[in-house]
This record gives structure tokens, sequence and C-alpha cells, in this order.
């Protein structure tokens, strides 16, 4: 349950543009799904509010941000007063109402709960508050943004272990693989309804003719480096869905990424998603290798090539995924790209974390060796 159920008149501030108001600087809204919404609505009422409009700006009006104190419009004005008007009118609503919590929308320079963009306009996105968050935050509400939903909704049911093996791309990819054990992955994938198996190029055309359209058959590309050049890569992508993949997991080039090259790096991804069209693509960052910034960066890169999802890992290097990578993903990725965690996901608790965090697919193996061992004890006696 949430932990404000008990003690709350089950009044809850949201940011107006949330519930669907057109009132972003730009003329548009950030309304959240239907079925948010209308779980939101089945705990809280809600007191909507856009602390700038509140602030006497108009719709649309010029982009800002936050600089230190200070709020500074895209051409140089100071609004400050405006938002800080704002920001006082969201806490009076908020005491009136006696709102147990907000939930404001993430990164705004007023209603942005825990990071905002910096004040240079380059889409660089730091550490920070905006200011009716900030002011509401002091005065001891609570703001969550809509990535923190689960701070604030009950939880959910228990996922269960044929919901994860729906979600996993059961995955088998050493060097020595032989084609028995491919062909044994692949019954393993077709008995427990896994999303796919995921496999060497190799073994993609045999591996297809052996399924057939049971099972869903995933490749990778680049893999596990991701150094070679974007003509190779594009070449091994289009081979690959000419063999029968119906997905691909590319790796991203990281040489590139640490040279600060990052049209280079998009240009990358795109020329892969170019070559395998009609397959899924998903796009492997390697975060073990990248700093916070780079990571976020490459969110963004992603969420601009058309790939349908972002992967954390190959799980050949020095590690793989982690909560917190899956969270930032799913903070820092447009909503229509999902989020592979691989690497390294041990145990049913592991994946359910995961999939509690955003994350849609898994890259493993062992969560079906744990049905296959459900299965066993069952029938020991
Ligand atoms: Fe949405 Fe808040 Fe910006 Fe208004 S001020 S548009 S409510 S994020």
């Amino acid at each position: 349950m949430s932990k404000y159920a008990d003690a709350s008149p089950e009044r809850l501030l949201i940011s107006a543009c949330l519930i669907g108001s057109c009132c972003k600087y730009n003329g548009a809204a950030n309304t959240l799904p239907k079925e948010t919404l209308s779980e939101l609505k089945q705990h809280y009422r809600l007191v909507p509010v856009c602390p700038e409009v509140a602030g006497g700006l108009s719709v649309p009006r010029v982009p800002a941000e936050r600089k230190g104190e200070r709020i500074i419009t895209a051409a140089g004005s100071n609004v400050t007063e405006a938002y800080s008007k704002g920001a006082k009118t969201a806490l009076r609503l908020a005491k009136k109402f006696g709102c147990c919590a907000a939930l404001l929308k993430h990164r705004s320079p007023s209603c942005g709960n825990s990071m905002i963009y910096d004040g240079s306009f380059s889409s660089t996105v730091i550490k920070g508050r905006g200011v009716a968050a900030e002011i509401l935050m002091k005065e001891g509400i609570p703001v969550y943004n809509e990535n923190e939903l689960h701070e604030i909704l009950p939880e959910e049911k228990e996922i269960t272990l044929d919901e994860i093996l729906a979600v996993c791309d059961h995955t088998l990819l050493r060097v020595d693989c032989t084609s028995e054990e491919i062909k044994a992955l692949c019954d393993q994938g077709i008995k427990f309804h896994c999303a796919s198996v995921c496999i060497p190029p190799c073994h993609v055309a045999g591996a297809k003719r052996y399924v057939g359209d049971k099972l869903k058959i995933c490749t990778v590309i680049g893999f596990p480096n991701g150094y070679m050049t974007s003509a190779a890569k594009a070449f091994e992508a289009a081979d690959a869905v000419k063999n029968g993949a119906d997905e691909v997991d590319m790796v991203i080039n990281l040489s590139m990424v640490k040279d600060g090259c990052w049209q280079d790096v998009a240009n990358d991804i795109k020329a892969v998603r170019e070559a395998s069209k009609g397959a899924l693509l998903k796009v492997i960052i390697e975060c073990c290798l990248l700093t916070e910034e780079e990571k976020i960066r490459l969110c963004e890169i992603v969420s601009e090539s058309g790939a349908e999802f972002i992967k954390t890992s190959t799980g050949f290097s020095k590690g793989g995924a982690t909560f917190a990578d899956v969270k930032l993903m799913r903070e820092h990725c447009a909503p229509q790209v999902q989020v592979k965690a691989a690497g390294g996901i041990s145990s049913l608790d592991d994946a359910r974390e995961f999939m509690r965090l955003g994350a849609t697919r898994l890259g493993t193996s062992r969560i079906v060796k744990i049905a296959i061992n459900q299965e066993t004890e069952k029938t020991e006696y």
C-alpha cells in the first residue's frame, strides 16, 4: 500500500500538464497514460495546478530554465518573480486542500523534484529542484515525479514466474555453444513461452528453420565490443534479418562515446536501424563502462534513433544490469523506448525488481533454469 494511504485525506497535488492540460511552454500537455490516471483517481482526489500559469505566464511562452536562484528564458529575460509567485500559489493550494503529497512533472524548472535542466538550454540535466517543488518540500509536502508512481500507488501484486518468463530473452551467447545446445535452448524457449531466444548470428538461420513461428529469434550485432565500423554492423544486421532474426541487439561504439562524438554514435545506431527494418532493435549501451552523464546522453540519443529498446549490458564486460541503471534509463528515455536489463540476473527477486523499475525485457538464461528446477522439484517425492 501507499506509505501515505493511512494518514492521508487522499488529496494529491498534481501538475496540470500530467492530467492533460495544455499548459506547457509550447502549448502541449504531458498526459499520463489513461490507466495510470484512472488508478490515481481511484486512490486520490486530484488537485491540479500549473505553477507557471498560476504565476501569470502565458501559453505558449518562451521556455525557461533554472540557473541558481534565477529563472531565465531562452531569450534572456528574468522571469524569477512569476515562477516564485506560481510556486507560492501551488503551496497555498496544497495547504488549502490538505494535500498529502504532490505528483509533479520531472525536469521542469517549476515542477522538477530531483533533476532539472541546467540553464544552458543544451538539454543538459543536472540534480536540482524546480521552484514549486522546492517550496512544497521545504514545507514538508513530499513531491514525487511521474517515474515514482510506485511510491504513491498501492503495491502491485507479486509478479508470477510465468509473467517473468514471458519477458525473458532466453540467452545463449557462449563462444563455443553448439547447434545441439541452441536446439535445446529453443525447445525451452517454446516450452516456457519466453519472449525470444537470444543466440549468436551464425545460428539464426538454423534456429529459425527449427522453430518456425513458434518463437521469436533474437541475435546480436557488433557483439560484444561494438567497435566495428557502422557499415560492418549494418551488414551484420541486414544479414541477420535475412536469415530470420525477429530482433537484433546491437552494441554501440563506446570508443565514439569516450571521444564525445555523439553524432557519430547516433549515426552508428541509425545505420543498424536502417539495415534492420522489420526487426525489433535493442541498443546495448554497456552501462558499466559509462559515467552517469554519458548514460543520460545515450538515453536521449537512443530515444531519437527509432530503436524500440535500450539495453543495459552485453554480459561480457565488467558488469551487468543494475537497478540504478534501469531506473535511470526509465527516467531519461522517451516513453516509447522500452528497457531491457541483461547480465547477471540470477534470481526471481532480481527479475521482479527489474520489472518493477520498468524493465520490459530481461536477458538471461537463469530464469528458465529456475523454472526447470521448480518442475523437477514438483515431480520428485
Ligand atoms: Fe506542467 Fe509544471 Fe510546467 Fe505547468 S509548470 S506545464 S504543470 S511542468
